[in-house]
């Protein structure tokens, strides 16, 4: 609904790009060079302004939304750097807000929570209505295949993340709700059937993870915190970033990040890892430059960074992670095939 923080409605079909942009009101779109060069042809009226984010800090958003003059929408096209940057555009100048995914990195399009990175941490300064998500077929099929899939690693560490609020129940450090824990387990259901389609990313496969990733927006509104579908794998993915202060396309980080903490914290490490490897989600870190000893550093050191972050409590607050094991579980990452 527009006007609400609630999940945005999502648009599916094949086309549905060149509509949403067929628009006869002031609009600016924030985007990257390739997506822009396949998105911009279905452009019919040229947008008030076209801005690349170049960084995710407070500082490089403002400056960036204040090159845009006022404007009715503002379109995000691309990955989750496009998504959130246009969220932070649409929360400065409370317009309107359509995301035109031409990845899937992750659940950014989806979510309504506006995150900025501070000091190498990702902090998250409100929320903003979305009018919808358009999910052009078209245009993910032609995006390099493993850009989509790995979209369904958003929905996959739902697994590890409701083993770490069970515990966190447990521990009396989290209220459990059987009801929106029944919910995500559906919805993981419904990703893992979707599994060959997720591969081969069929409309029924890029649908599966979009329809993944608003049931988890909308449980986490329900909630009010993200602990069905982000727990300890995600914790893992936000440390690796301020390790090695770089970017990640999300999915692909996390895909890593879920198997080496399924590894070590998971029921069922060799289940997930054939789920993943049926939907041709690699999960060798050093694919994504991630060096083994980097990984190893940061399983080791992440009880710390949880701790020191104040992130919620997780497997990681009660068991430290030995040298040892963490290299274990990145030979284990490694070796599945
Ligand atoms: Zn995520």
């Amino acid at each position: 609904m527009p006007g609400s923080t609630g999940v945005p409605p999502i648009q599916y079909g094949y086309g549905t790009a060149s509509k949403a942009l067929d628009l006869s009101v002031s609009y600016a779109v924030v985007t990257m060079d390739v997506p822009w060069s396949i998105v911009g042809e279905f452009v019919a009226t040229p947008p008030q302004k076209i801005v690349e984010p170049t960084s995710m800090t407070l500082d490089a958003l403002e400056s960036m939304a204040r090159s845009i003059p006022k404007v009715e929408v503002v379109f995000g096209i691309g990955g989750g750097t496009a998504h959130d940057a246009a969220k932070f555009v649409a929360m400065q100048q409370g317009c309107r807000l359509i995301q035109i995914p031409t990845m899937i990195g992750g659940d950014a399009a989806l979510t309504p929570p506006v995150g900025v990175r501070k000091e190498g941490r990702v902090r998250y300064i409100g929320s903003v209505p979305c009018d919808r998500v358009v999910v052009d077929y078209a245009i993910l099929q032609n995006a390099p295949p493993e850009l989509v899939r790995i979209g369904a690693c958003d929905c996959l560490s739902s697994e590890t993340a409701l083993h770490d609020w069970r515990i966190a129940a447990g521990a009396d450090q989290a209220a459990w709700d059987e009801a929106v824990s029944h919910d995500a387990c559906r919805t993981l259901d419904s990703i893992r059937r979707s599994r060959f389609q997720i591969h081969d990313c069929t409309p029924r496969g890029i649908r599966a993870i979009f329809d993944g990733f608003a049931s988890y927006a909308k449980l986490a509104l329900d909630l009010g915190n993200d602990r069905a579908q982000e727990g300890s794998e995600h914790f893992l993915a936000y440390f690796v970033e301020f390790l090695t202060k770089r970017p990640y396309v999300h999915g692909q980080l996390l895909g890593v990040c879920l198997a080496a903490v399924a590894y070590l914290f998971g029921e069922s490490f060799s289940g997930l890892m054939s789920t993943l490897d049926d939907m041709g989600i690699n999960t060798d870190p050093t694919r994504i430059g991630i060096t083994a000893d980097i990984l190893i550093d940061a399983l080791v050191g992440l009880q710390d960074f949880v701790r020191e972050g104040g992130y919620y409590y997780t497997h990681v607050h009660e068991r430290t992670i030995s040298r040892t094991e963490a290299r274990e579980s990145v030979r284990a990452l490694t070796s599945v095939k």
